[in-house]
């Protein structure tokens, strides 16, 4: 296991952490003075969203690696299924928006349940026919596509993945060297099976999302907690990770109207770092 106690290379932000993915949400930082502010304080990476980026991604990507980081990734894909899924032109720019951008893989999140379908059997097969199609174009471009399970409250509307396993089930069927997982502790911490389905993912880990599980959780989607303020059990989860070879960057992204969204991004930004190397 990596020692991270004083090497924060693997740390990365996910840019959710500071609000920017929500209207009127955190300090409204510009992709600049986030890059600034990482750069500063020694992160290793970045991860950005597509509405922050605009017609400006090589521009951002560029600034990143000058300043001596790297873009750690881009969240996420339209969705693939569900009633708000997107086109097949919208996924394949958003798959270009990654390339441009310099990140080395884009998240997906499904989406939900197909429309005038019940269960989940339609949805996780119209899922894997267009990962599988997308996945070829992306190929192409250098992009990795990371299958992100979520949390099962969030079935109906936002996901047809609900464990790390499920989304190892697509990976395996659809069998493309760049179509993985991205594990996020918020979403399978209090999944028993987990380390056994990880052990199975060697060599499809393609992203490891840092938060923390608070035991009084008062809103699904917006109050997630900081490492070490809630009951997951960062460092086992990690240690299982990079057992399965995961060792790329553990990116920071934490949803939180009420707390960190209210924070000055300075101070979030010295907590993470302190927080990476203590508990994590
Ligand atoms: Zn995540």
């Amino acid at each position: 296991m990596r020692d991270f106690s004083k090497d924060r290379s693997a740390l990365a932000l996910n840019t959710a952490t500071l609000g920017h993915n929500l209207e009127g949400q955190g300090a409204g930082w510009s992709p600049e003075q986030v890059i600034d502010a990482c750069a500063a304080r020694g992160y290793g990476g970045i991860v950005f969203w597509r509405r922050e980026l605009g017609t400006r991604a090589f521009e951002i990507g560029y600034r990143v690696r000058a300043a001596g980081m790297e873009v750690a990734g881009l969240c996420r894909t339209p969705y693939l299924t569900g009633r708000e899924a997107g086109s097949d032109d919208e996924i394949r720019a958003s798959i270009d928006l990654a390339a441009e951008l310099g990140a080395p893989s884009l998240t997906i999140v499904t989406g939900g349940t197909e429309p005038g379908t019940l269960g989940l059997e339609d949805s996780r097969k119209r899922l894997t026919e267009r990962v599988a199609h997308h996945a070829e174009y992306a190929v192409q471009t250098g992009i990795k596509l990371a299958l992100e399970p979520l949390n099962p409250m969030f079935g109906g509307n936002r996901t047809c993945l609900f464990t790390v396993r499920d989304a190892l089930e697509i990976c395996r069927e659809i069998d493309a060297p760049n179509v993985g997982i991205a594990i996020d502790v918020y979403h399978v911490w209090w999944d028993r099976t987990l380390p056994a389905a990880i052990k199975e993912s060697t060599g499809r880990i393609f992203g490891f999302h840092l938060c923390d599980w608070l035991e009084d959780t008062s809103h699904m989607l917006l109050d997630r907690g900081m490492m070490g303020d809630g009951v997951a059990d960062l460092k086992s989860l990690r240690r299982a990770v990079e057992d399965a070879g995961y060792k790329g960057p553990c990116e920071v992204e934490i949803f939180s109207a009420d707390n960190w969204w209210k924070r000055p991004p300075d101070e979030v930004l010295g907590i993470i770092v302190e927080r990476f190397q203590t508990v994590c």
